[in-house]
Parts: structure tokens; sequence; C-alpha cells
């Protein structure tokens, strides 16, 4: 069944790449206000999984309940139309173009560029993510490259962020400074879904979390309450215990 005043909730969600499983019959519910984790080892399928809600992807079965219906996200552009933000591991980003103009071609050309790069400069200060619109992508380093991508996430007003593997290419100053972000927007009472393989920082800041492996949900709990032995099992397999 459906989880009662869940933001989002998956049932049975399953992609195929021809006879291959990645995601295989998965459930998932998400809280208002939660940052909830999507734990598990390198090809567990967490990154197929959130690119069926951000439209990336097409599920073969399985349903997708966001706000108590039942919806196909068929794009990107259908998912941050719903409300669902995403920043990808590997970003798409254009190195000869400023912030303000990359974050442009993800919106209505209409909007005046002076106006994209005013409500970026406000995002950016507003959420801790030092950012100046007018720079070149070329002269960027890769902890600020992610501030572009949640910056631009953060513009469409998401009820829920997907962040994969984030830290992945992060200083721990600059993950500290991440997870600032992330606290402010469960205060905020968005959601977050935070894709990660680290133990330690999902303990630390995350409310729920979902362990996959092999395309399958082996665990659902709260990581503040587990050891990091039992957590590991959760990701690959009971046979760890005896390691
Ligand atoms: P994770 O993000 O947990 O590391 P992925 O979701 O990226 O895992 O991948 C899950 C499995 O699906 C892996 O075995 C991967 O090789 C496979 N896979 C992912 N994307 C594709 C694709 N486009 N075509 C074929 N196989 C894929
Ligand atoms: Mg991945």
């Amino acid at each position: 069944s459906v989880e009662a005043g869940s933001l989002l909730s998956v049932r049975g969600l399953t992609k195929y790449f021809g006879s291959f499983a990645a995601c295989n019959g998965i459930d998932l519910s998400i809280a208002p206000g939660e940052i909830h984790a999507l734990l598990g080892e390198n090809g567990a399928g967490k990154s197929t999984l959130v690119k069926m809600l951000f439209g990336v992807l097409q599920p073969n079965a399985g349903d997708i309940v966001w706000g108590g219906s039942s919806v196909s996200i068929g794009s990107p552009g259908e998912a941050r139309a719903l409300g669902i933000g995403m920043v990808f591991q590997h970003f798409s980003l254009f190195e000869a173009l400023t912030v303000a103009e990359n974050i442009a071609l993800s919106l209505d050309p209409r909007i005046p560029l002076a106006k994209i790069a005013e409500e970026a400069a406000s995002l950016s200060k507003a959420y801790g993510l030092p950012l100046d619109p007018n720079s070149h992508v070329a002269d960027l380093s890769v902890g600020e490259r992610q501030r572009i991508e949640i910056v631009r996430a953060l513009l469409q007003n998401p009820k829920l962020i997907i962040l994969d593997e984030p830290t992945s290419v992060l200083t721990p100053q600059e993950a500290d400074r991440l997870f600032e972000t992330l606290f402010k927007l469960k205060a905020e009472g968005r959601s977050v879904l935070y894709i990660s393989h680290r133990l330690e920082e999902v303990q630390r800041i995350c409310d729920r979390a979902t362990v996959l492996r092999h395309g399958k949900v082996t665990g659902a709990c709260d990581p503040k309450q587990e050891t990091p032995a039992s957590l590991a099992r959760m990701m690959v397999g009971a046979d760890v215990a005896a390691v």
C-alpha cells in the first residue's frame, strides 16, 4: 500500500536494460521534509531508479505516486513541472558559457538573462552556495559547478531535490557546506533524496535510508539507529558479517 502523507511513493518500479533488471520491483516512500538516503554499492541500481523519477528513463513496470496521484514522468521537463529537481552525478554544463547562460538553457527563453543572474545570485546567497552568475564555467572548480546545478534546481522551487553521489566530487569542506544547504532545504519542508555509498555521511545527515542491492530493496531504516556493520550487511549481503 502507498504510505499516507508521503510526498512520493514508488511501488514495484522496474527497469530492464535488455534482459537485465537494473531495478527490480522497488518500493520506496519519501515524506515531506525528509532527507532520505538511497544507499547501495556501485551497480545497485541507484542512478537508474532516480533517472526514472526525473523522467530520464521510463520504467517497464511499477507506479510512481506523487502528492497522492499516480503520475507518469515522461521527461525532465515534466519532472521539474511536478516539483522534482535533480543534481546529476555528471554535470551537463557548457564550459564557454557563463553560470547564468547555462541556467538559462533549462528555462523559458523569454526570461531575461539579467533576471536569471539576479535570482541565481540571490538563491546562491540564501542557500550558502557561493557563485558568481557572470563567471565562465571553464574557470570554475567541480564544487562550484555542482552549485550551479543545485541553484538551477532551486530556481524551479522544487518539493523534492534528488542528488546523485554529490560528495564524490567534493572536498570535505565543500561537503560540509552542502550538508548545511540540505538541512536548510529540510527546514523549509522540502524533501531530499540523497544517493550515496558512504555510510558515515548517510548516518550523519539522513532521516531514513532505503538500501538497494542488485536492483532490489534490502532494507529501509533510520540510519542513525543502525551500526555501520548492519548497514553494510544490507548493502553487500549477509556474508559480510563473517568478515
Ligand atoms: P548505481 O547508480 O547504483 O551504481 P546504476 O543504476 O548506474 O547503479 O546501474 C545499475 C546496473 O545497471 C549496473 O549493472 C549498470 O551497469 C546497469 N546499467 C545502467 N545503465 C545502463 C544502460 N543505459 N544500459 C545498460 N545497462 C545499464
Ligand atoms: Mg550511480
